[in-house]
């Protein structure tokens, strides 16, 4: 079952969680076991990221160091299909304009057609780090919407340089991304809002927001999408906290804000154990009140933090 139609048929809060291929050379056996530490509860969609190329200095026999172009964490169609044949589990293989030609993205998408996954997380991708702003690859798209054109016509049954396919494919069911504290790129909240919503024109039956520590952003940004006339399930992504030092890295890294009340026994806390602990009851309370207004589901951002999700999850579901 697709996402949306899993999210329609669930009439209590569902729960799904996020992870990432695992780095190059580390092996598969690590990200399986977290999953099997979550799926006791029940996960209705999981859903893998994309890490687009990036430079990397490789030290060479002379002492010098090379630039070298490598995906430090590839696999996320062959991650998805695992969990997929392991688990029975829906996935959502995340699909990015960062780092893809059109072309190559039209591979990923007949790859991911015969492997039966029909659901993606449609995204523009972040800029590569050597990058000083975002910059699609030559001929590449510029923004989510411009790669959501692309999917929607392999949909119609046509491929990117405009041939027509023989046969229709299967219809593949997507997401895109939104941002209750607004995307950082954008110059106000209202026109971040305004592209969210030709998102939605353009195919997206549902969003995942980036994730957030106060509920009272979350609602506010649902009712302005509401007033905007955006009708789609938005499901909050929430991640608890687990270390001292996520107090500076979450705001810099996702252009966030930690509320004070949070940050403030954060700062009491005397170890990272402290703070796992109190990511864990500020995560619940956020979770019960999330639920108790009818959110469709919870997804959860699990890097670093299966353990706290699933005690999260046992405290909830
Ligand atoms: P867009 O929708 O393209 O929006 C980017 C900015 O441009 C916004 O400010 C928006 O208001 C504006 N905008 C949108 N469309 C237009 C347009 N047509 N013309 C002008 N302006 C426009 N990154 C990864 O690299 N890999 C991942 O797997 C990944 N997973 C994510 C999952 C979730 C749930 C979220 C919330 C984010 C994820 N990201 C991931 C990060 C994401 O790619 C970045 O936040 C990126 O900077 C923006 O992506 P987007 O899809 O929202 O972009």
């Amino acid at each position: 079952m697709s996402v949306i139609d899993l999210i329609n048929a669930e009439n209590k809060t569902a729960f799904s969680f996020e992870i990432l291929p695992p780095l190059k050379g580390a092996g598969i056996d690590k990200l399986m076991s977290d999953i099997e530490t979550l799926l006791p509860y029940n996960p209705k969609y999981i859903n893998i990221t994309t890490h687009r190329s990036e430079y990397v200095y490789m030290p060479e026999p002379n002492g010098m160091y090379c630039r070298k172009l490598t995906r430090r964490r590839p696999g996320t169609v062959a991650v998805a299909a695992a969990i997929k044949a392991k688990y029975g589990v829906t996935v959502v293989p995340h699909i990015l304009c960062s780092g893809y030609t059109p072309e190559e993205t039209e591979y990923t998408l007949i790859d991911l057609q015969f492997l039966g996954i029909s659901d993606l997380l449609v995204l523009r991708g972040d800029k590569a780090p050597h990058q000083k702003s975002f910059t699609p690859e030559d001929g590449g798209h510029a923004h989510a919407i411009d790669l959501q054109h692309q999917i929607n016509k392999y949909n119609q049954g046509f491929f990117f340089d405009g041939k027509e396919m023989d046969k229709l494919p299967p219809q593949f069911c997507y997401g895109v991304a939104c941002y209750p504290e607004k995307h950082e790129e954008s110059p106000n909240a209202e026109r971040d809002l305004y592209w969210l919503q030709q998102k939605v024109e353009a195919g997206a039956q549902y969003a995942v927001t980036q994730m957030f520590f106060d509920n009272e952003k979350y609602f506010d940004f649902v009712d302005k999408a509401r007033k905007a006339g955006i009708n789609v399930p938005i499901i909050p992504g929430i991640k608890p906290l687990k270390k001292m030092a996520q107090l500076n890295v979450l705001p810099r890294t996702f252009k966030i804000d930690l509320p004070e009340a949070l940050a403030s026994e954060v700062r009491k806390c005397k170890s990272d154990e402290e703070v796992a602990a109190l990511g864990c009851e500020w995560t619940i309370n956020q979770c019960k009140e999330l639920m108790a207004h009818g959110v469709p589901s919870i997804h959860f951002y699990s890097v670093g933090a299966v353990d706290s999700i699933a005690k999260i999850a046992k405290a909830i579901y």
